[in-house]
């Protein structure tokens, strides 16, 4: 089967139904099947979905962001931390200035010490998607080019693409 560009809206909900992210109010998000635009275990649960479907995804950790791994946790002295002023337990922030950079939590403090947890804000968690498609089309030959879905009308590349 040929590869599609799909649109759709979400609304992501925890284990206890919280919301932890959502389109609404934003444009649709578009991603290119199988090119790790979304997560994994999203992608191939919406293969067979089709314009104007609405579905309710359930992912499981491993599909999503991982299991939790205790060995994430790590000891690093404060003033190794790129960060002022005083740290909150809970409080997250990027481990360098790339926008990819890992983000961590801290999870407690001791002293000049404190303890970062590395693992994905949701690794451990199981993740509930209610999923509106509202467009799935054909990939057009340059976004399986480029490896990712261009504008609605696969009209060239975004903003912050960078593959040119
Ligand atoms: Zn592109």
């Amino acid at each position: 089967m040929n590869r599609r560009v799909v649109s759709f809206h979400y609304t992501l909900r925890d284990p206890q139904g919280r919301v932890l992210d959502s389109s609404a109010g934003n444009p649709p998000i578009s991603y290119l099947e199988g090119a790790g635009q979304i997560i994994d275990g999203l992608d191939q649960r919406l293969r067979a979905a089709v314009t104007g479907a609405k579905t309710r995804v359930q992912v499981p950790p491993a599909e999503a962001y991982g299991e939790r791994d205790p060995a994430q946790i790590q000891r690093v002295k404060r003033t190794l931390l790129p960060v002022e002023g005083e740290l909150q337990i809970g409080e997250q922030f990027q481990t360098g200035p790339d926008r990819q950079a890992p983000v961590v939590t801290v999870v407690g403090v001791e002293g000049d010490e404190v303890l970062l947890d590395g693992n994905h804000p949701l690794a451990g968690v199981e993740l509930t998607f209610d999923v509106e498609i509202v467009d799935a089309r054909e990939a057009t030959a340059e976004e399986l080019s480029h490896g990712h879905a261009h504008g609605g009308g696969g009209g060239g590349c975004g903003e912050g693409c960078g593959c040119h």
